[in-house]
């Protein structure tokens, strides 16, 4: 008897993964988590249904949300990380010895714990000293900060249920405003390809783009998420992530990545011409 994980991507397409056995399903306080074994993509965590990483695929997600604006801002010191729960951008990040510190703020703390159950590999950071972790909203705890961070990571789930609050005009408000004058906000940007998907993205880039000068668009492909074709934004203050981009002092630091390349870094803000438009149409 064959079980499959399922995901609806739109109400007339699923993705199905071929699951060998369920290791763990729970409720927390905020959402469902269910952690699944595959033969093919590994271990994956699903928050409310929805696939939130895999084994196989999540060095993608995790290296291009990290290590863009580290090569573009030349002295990142502090970050603030807003979700990622599952430790892979602290993971990312604890390879600069130029981060003083992490603040990680997600709201779950059920999903730390299971990850740091099923997912040892990628929570392996988060006790480091330079991390600290908060179980808080991070919509709440932004509203406190001030001229505090270099970057800021949004690395949410997608825009409703508890994620919801991380893309209104007030979060991203707050998040310049927590920002010190050469700062920069990355966060996972949804995806151009089905309508629901790309909604959502152009509600969030009508936003950040009121809210910051610097706002651009940038892509990975990444397979088991929706049409594979992944967007993530960067809005700065000051630094343009491809004009100020540092490949050569990047590429000193020789931080160890599957996926991003300094070359890549500078074809990933080439966008297709449908999203292209897309964005323009919220500008
Ligand atoms: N990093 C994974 C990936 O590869 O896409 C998935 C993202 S991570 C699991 C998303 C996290 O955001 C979840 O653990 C969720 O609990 C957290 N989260 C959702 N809303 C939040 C909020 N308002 N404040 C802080 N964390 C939140």
């Amino acid at each position: 008897m064959e079980f499959w994980y399922s995901e609806k991507h739109t109400n007339d397409i699923k993705f199905s993964i071929r699951v060998e056995r369920q290791l763990y399903s729970g409720k927390s306080e905020y959402q469902k988590i269910d952690v699944f074994e595959s033969k093919e993509v590994g271990r994956f965590l699903v928050l409310d249904e929805f696939l939130m990483l895999t084994e196989k695929d999540e060095f993608i997600y995790h290296e291009m949300i990290s290590h863009v604006a580290m090569a573009v801002h030349p002295h990142i010191k502090k970050v603030l990380v807003i979700g990622g729960g599952d430790g892979g951008v602290v993971r990312e990040l604890i390879q600069y010895d130029s981060i003083e510190h992490i603040d990680l703020v997600e709201i779950d703390s059920k999903v730390i714990e299971v990850c740091m159950e099923f997912f040892p590999t990628i929570t392996q950071s988060l006790q480091e000293r330079r991390v600290k972790v908060y179980h808080k909203d991070g919509l709440r705890f932004v509203r406190g900060c001030q001229n505090e961070y270099d970057l800021i990571i949004v690395d949410s789930t997608d825009p409703f249920g508890p994620g919801e609050g991380l893309f209104t005009l007030e979060f991203y408000g707050n998040c310049y405003k927590a920002l010190k004058e050469d700062g920069i906000l990355v966060n996972q940007h949804e995806s151009p390809f089905y309508t629901e998907d790309a909604l959502a993205c152009q509600k969030a880039h009508k936003k950040i783009y009121a809210t910051f000068p610097i706002c651009k668009i940038y892509q990975a492909h990444i397979p088991t998420y929706p049409s594979g074709h992944w967007l993530f934004g960067f809005a700065s203050k000051k630094y343009h992530p491809l004009r100020d981009l540092q490949e050569e002092r990047w590429n000193k630091q020789k931080i160890k990545c599957k996926y991003y390349t300094t070359t890549l870094h500078k074809g990933a803000f080439y966008l297709p011409a449908y999203v292209e438009e897309l964005l323009k149409n919220v500008e």
